[in-house]
């Protein structure tokens, strides 16, 4: 391997957000010299990890939380991963092809449904309504012991399960496999970054001092703390928002179920996922409570933390807003009740049997190593808590935030980024063969 210490473009972790620009960089720009750091020691140990995330490819069809435009945008955003996954025969090693649906529950939910289908059933062609006779046959654990009226939104064969730690590794694969020179450091934590006054960027690490004309920091909660180190985004803060999980005992789905989304909610409503890390075994949740961590199951840096927080009045006045609804407020208690241990599971049953109305407390078990923790942004000019991604973009350098559906819209992050960090070195970016690899299906 050619040594050379002057990289074209550094990349800070190896997640899905981290490794899907490597890829991007290797495959569809000139960009010769890259090098990529990732503090553990395999790629997608965090929030790419299946255990961490719901392994959801959202496509915008079957979240009910998403308004119209966020759908036309995720469905883009998803149709790369789904593409890429088909051109490298990824299909049942990386993304699985399962059917998926969202369940309407009582009156007014099936009615809301049903206007729903009309609007995005042409953004969705494929998409069907079933039927309580159709569910019977197809799904008959949904309608067990079922007395409210029901009705789903669902499509058959689709790519709704992916392995995002798969999708990470194929892309560094695949990144290697070009004739750049890639470096990849594992066991290697970036401390710390400068502009030099030449323009490039001095990386600091354990092991050393890394030069680069760019920087990409894909490090989730931690490259807000990277960009506030250097003078950058000090209008954001992150509030972080842990996500726990529970198995069914027994294999009870086929299809990916999600349900309606409260409107008042800021957060997902749960839904059951067959588990690719399991056997398939059903996994319901996430759940959603305020933690004082920035990774789930890692040692907690306090410093690190007080600085996400980043409280001031502004940050403030969001937390007051939040907790002054008072759907909110019992959402946020039922979400830390069902962290205890033994409560948790009588508080989270009521939510499953939404799903599965026989469900018993006995038939489920608190997923424990899984669950990872989401990096909601708050922006404190707007006083709002932001949903989806967030970029800080500056001279060279960018720096992503990426809660939920952050693994799905990889691919078009680092689309992006590719083509800002191209014009910054003065290179082109090969749109034709992009078009060719990601935007379609070979
Ligand atoms: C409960 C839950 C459910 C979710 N479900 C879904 C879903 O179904 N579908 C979906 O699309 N998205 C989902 N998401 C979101 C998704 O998991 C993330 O958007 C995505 O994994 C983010 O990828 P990333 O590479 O930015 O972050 P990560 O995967 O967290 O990677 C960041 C990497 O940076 C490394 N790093 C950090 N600091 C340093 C440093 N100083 N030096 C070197 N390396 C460093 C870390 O070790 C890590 O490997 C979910 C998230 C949660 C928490």
């Amino acid at each position: 391997m050619q040594i050379n210490k002057l990289f074209d473009t550094a990349i800070i972790g190896g997640g899905v957000a981290g490794t899907s620009l490597l890829y991007t960089l290797a495959a569809f720009t000139p960009v010769k010299n890259i090098v990529l750091f990732e503090k553990y020691d395999e790629l997608a140990m965090l929030n790419s990890n299946p255990k961490a995330n719901s392994q959801t490819l959202h496509v915008g069809d079957i979240e009910t939380n998403y308004t119209y435009e966020k759908a036309q945008k995720v469905k883009r955003d998803a149709s790369f991963v789904s593409n890429y996954i088909y051109n490298v025969g990824g299909i049942e090693k990386i993304g699985f092809v399962r059917d998926k649906m969202v369940l309407a529950v009582g009156k007014k939910e099936v009615q809301k449904l049903k206007e729903r289908y009309e609007t995005f059933k042409s953004l969705y062609p494929y998409l069907e309504l079933w039927d309580e006779k159709f569910l019977v046959e197809h799904e008959p654990k949904l309608m067990e012991g079922r007395t409210e009226e029901v009705l789903a939104m669902g499509a058959r064969n689709q790519i709704t399960t992916v392995d995002y730690k798969r999708l990470s590794e194929s892309f560094a694969k695949n990144a290697l496999d070009t004739d750049k020179n890639i470096q990849m450091h594992y066991n290697e934590a970036v401390t710390e970054i400068h502009r030099e006054d030449n323009g490039h960027y001095l990386l600091r690490t354990e092991n050393g001092e890394f030069h680069a004309r760019t920087v990409v920091v894909n490090a989730g909660a931690y490259s807000l703390l990277f960009a506030q180190s250097m003078g950058y985004g000090h209008h954001f803060a992150i509030l972080p928002i842990g996500g726990s999980f529970f198995f069914a005992k027994k294999k009870l789905l086929r299809t990916k179920v999600y349900t309606m989304q409260n409107p008042k909610l800021p957060f997902a409503a749960i839904h059951a996922d067959p588990d690719c890390t399991q056997s398939w075994h059903t996994r319901f949740g996430p759940t959603a409570f305020a933690l004082p961590k920035l990774e789930r199951y890692h040692s907690l840096h306090l410093q690190d933390f007080i600085d996400a927080l980043n409280i001031d009045t502004d940050v403030t006045k969001v937390y007051f807003d939040l907790f002054k609804d008072s759907t909110i407020r019992r959402y946020i208690l039922k979400n830390f009740l069902e962290e205890i241990p033994l409560v948790g599971k009588e508080v989270f049953i009521n939510d499953a049997r939404k799903i599965i109305p026989t469900l018993g407390v006995e038939d489920l078990e608190f997923a424990e190593g899984y669950g990872g923790m989401r990096p909601q942004i708050i922006d404190k000019q707007k006083h709002e808590l932001l949903l989806g991604e967030a970029k800080i973009v500056e001279e060279g350098i960018v720096f992503n935030m990426t809660p939920s559906p952050g693994a799905t819209s990889s691919l078009a992050i680092a689309y992006k980024d590719a083509q800002t960090l191209c014009t910054h070195l003065g290179l082109s970016f090969d749109h034709a063969r992009h078009e060719r690899m990601i935007q379609s299906r070979i």
